[in-house]
């Protein structure tokens, strides 16, 4: 907005330095549509703004949400964070008990060894976008219910449009069976079984990998999560 105005008092500047004492009501006019929204297609910087009002606005939506009966149980919604620029987006699975009373994905033993892997990646967790395919604590940290991933889904769609990621890595199999169109049941999906594929999302490779809380209790498929770094690392330009 502030660049609009600069360019509009130059604009005058110059018809009155050319010796324009008044403006005709149609010259006005002009000038209104020449700097109307269309005038001005989105540069990096406008895109990225309305990025970050679009994400505000979700988060907001997620932290008053009550379309699941998560909600009454969830001591705080977990919304992603990083950069809305990101390359590399994460899609966990739901928040953990660290999670919930922090409002912070991926914070507790499970976020330590992500952290890692991200480092291990040549990024920090800012420079990365990181979510969860349910924003709210399932009670026991039991699997969030299909009825519960499919009230939560609008959440994750937007923030996948939002940042717009060269590749997506899905953190263990409730992020890979949504991501997939949640067709069968969550619990016929194994991602022992799928890793080492890759799907597209809205034509955005989706790389399924272990849960990191999986590989805290099964260290030697840790390479196996490495291979699939490497493979999103090579997919990213
Ligand atoms: N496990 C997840 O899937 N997400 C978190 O945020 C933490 C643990
Ligand atoms: Fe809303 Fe998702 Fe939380 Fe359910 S889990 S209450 S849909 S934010």
């Amino acid at each position: 907005m502030g660049r609009k105005i600069d360019n509009i008092v130059d604009i005058l500047n110059f018809y009155k330095n050319l010796g324009f004492k008044d403006l005709p009501g149609q010259f006005v006019q002009s000038l209104l549509e020449q700097f109307s929204e269309e005038a001005f297609p989105a540069n990096y910087d406008e895109s990225s703004e309305h990025g970050q009002l679009a994400i505000e606005k979700l988060n907001d939506e997620i932290r008053q949400c009550k379309k699941c009966p998560l909600s009454n149980s969830r001591k705080n919604p977990v919304c992603g964070e990083g950069s809305i620029n990101a390359k590399l987006m994460f899609v966990g699975e739901a928040p953990g008990v660290d999670e919930d009373l922090q409002g912070r994905p991926f914070v507790g033993e499970a976020g330590k060894l992500l952290t890692s892997l991200i480092e291990k990646m040549g990024f920090n967790r800012k420079d990365v976008y990181i979510t969860n395919t349910v924003k709210c604590h399932p009670p026991m940290n039991r699997d969030p219910l299909e009825s519960e991933i499919l009230a939560c889904f609008d959440y994750l769609k937007r923030e996948i449009e939002i940042v717009s990621p060269q590749v997506i890595m899905c953190l263990g199999r409730v992020a890979t069976y949504t991501l997939m169109g949640m067709d069968g049941k969550l619990k016929d999906l194994h991602i022992s079984r799928i890793r080492g594929k890759v799907f597209f999302y809205n034509q955005i490779p989706v790389i399924p990998t272990f849960h990191p809380a999986y590989l805290l209790r099964n260290r030697k498929d840790k390479w196996l999560t490495w291979q699939d770094a490497q493979e999103a690392l090579r997919r990213i330009k």
